[in-house]
């Protein structure tokens, strides 16, 4: 089967001059690989026409599928939606359900009652070429284009209104009109070992993978995740094949596994809480909240998470955590000692089951010679037991701050596999 390739194509100069970040392309690349088309190449273009035709000139000479996005809105700058009219051979023609979604999003979205400016009437003008690709958030429709056996879609730039047109319309639409393999994934989180020591114990394991499968090392902060790609015409037969192979991986990376599922940290973390029925507070100086952040970006975690105490400066420690004066006046703030005092005094504050704090130097400055920048110190607590942990990290600060976040939330969770058995 003829693999299906696509090219993306980003328009507007704001991406060219570094204002806007990119997003739009990594989230259209993951969609068209969900369903097995190929992204072979990305390009950024300016607000100029020459360019956008340069680009679609260049891209239409091998991809089979070509996606735009940017320069549809009502602004002058925006130029796409007249040159995609010419390039395909169109005329611009009002079309009566686009003007009737813009009067609705200006009245009862927006609104702004009133009679439409011209030039958002002017959004309903659409080449009379293209299948129209409904945009429920916003006024540029997307547009789709057929030429000698290539599609071509044009989406709006606002990344939400393009996430909506992709999934809604796009995706639906390649994969009912091109022959596109099936893909499955699998995927599951290993921490306490490197990518380089996992490739070694893993080198058997791949050399026995089918042709369809593929193992991928994903690292992330400490923690490597391995993800089994299949890929191809037999959906049982591929089914069948990762399924066996991810079990046997499971196996063999078993005494560092942290989760079988497409899942963040903070996930494990909160599904073991919320079976034990326990509760969490954190502690936490050098992370400023960073742990509480994570936690808290999943529903549910009120459930479990009660709350976090940010004691940056040391007053703030011995006045909202109960550290004593002696213990940061006798080892430093940055010390296993106050680092245990931390955790037990949020454990006592907010009247939770375990306890999780963090005391560290990020740097760039702060450093000395016996706590270089780097040093932090993690301690995790219940009722009756505390245990501690210090890092030697050495990378840039915001780094270092996420390092440190993950690496507590990990201890926390080994910390409550193992209680038990002390
Ligand atoms: P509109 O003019 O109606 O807002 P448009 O299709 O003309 O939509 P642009 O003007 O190019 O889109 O961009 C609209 C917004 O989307 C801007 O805030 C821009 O920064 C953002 N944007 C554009 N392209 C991208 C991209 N590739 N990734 C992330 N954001 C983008």
């Amino acid at each position: 089967m003829k693999e299906i390739i696509a090219s993306i194509i980003t328009i507007g100069d704001e991406l060219l001059i570094g204002q806007t970040i990119d997003t739009n392309s990594a989230f259209i690349a993951q969609q068209l690989n969900s369903i097995g088309i190929r992204v072979a190449k990305r390009v950024a273009v300016g607000d100029q026409e020459t360019a956008i035709r340069e680009a679609l000139d260049n891209e239409s000479t091998y991809a089979d599928v070509i996606l735009l996005t940017g320069g549809l809105g009502p602004t002058a700058d925006d130029i796409t939606k007249p040159l995609l009219c010419d390039y395909f051979g169109g005329k611009l023609r009002r079309d009566p359900a686009t003007l009737k979604h813009i009067e609705w999003l200006f009245n009862e979205v927006y609104k702004r009652p009133g009679a439409l400016l011209p030039r958002n009437q002017k959004q309903a003008d659409i080449p009379d070429n293209c299948t129209i690709l409904h945009n429920p958030r916003g006024t540029a429709p997307g547009m789709l284009f057929q030429k000698e056996y290539r599609i071509y879609i044009s989406m709006p730039g606002v990344p939400q209104e393009m996430k909506e047109i992709m999934t809604d319309s796009v995706i639906p639409f390649l994969q009912q009109n091109l022959k596109t393999p099936f893909i499955f994934h699998r995927t599951l989180l290993t921490a306490g070992i490197g990518e380089s020591m996992l490739a070694e114990q893993l080198v058997n394991f791949e050399a026995t993978l089918q042709p369809e499968l593929k193992l991928a090392y994903l690292p992330q902060y400490g923690m490597v995740k391995l993800r089994i790609t299949a890929t191809g015409q037999d959906q049982l037969v591929l089914k069948q094949a990762i399924d066996s192979k991810f079990e046997e991986l499971k196996k063999l990376v078993a005494t560092h596994l942290v989760t079988d599922k497409d899942e963040k940290l903070e996930a494990v973390i909160g599904r073991l809480l919320s079976e034990k029925k326990a509760t969490l507070s954190t502690a936490e100086s050098c992370t400023g909240g960073s742990i509480a952040s994570m936690l808290t970006s999943l529903p549910g975690s009120s459930n479990y998470f009660k709350g976090s105490i940010v004691a940056y400066a040391n007053e703030a420690k011995e006045k909202l955590l109960m550290v004593d004066h002696s213990t940061i006046s006798t080892y430093g703030a940055v010390s296993e000692q106050t680092a245990q005092a931390m955790a037990t005094g949020a454990l006592k504050q907010l009247n939770t089951t375990y306890g999780i704090a963090v005391s560290g130097i990020m740097g760039p400055d702060g450093g000395t010679t016996l706590k270089p920048v780097g040093t932090v110190w993690i301690a995790v607590a219940n009722k009756s037991t505390t245990k501690v942990q210090c890092l030697k990290l050495g990378f840039d600060r915001q780094r270092n701050t996420h390092q440190t976040a993950i690496s507590a939330l990990n201890m926390l969770r080994q910390f409550m596999l193992t209680e038990s058995q002390d």
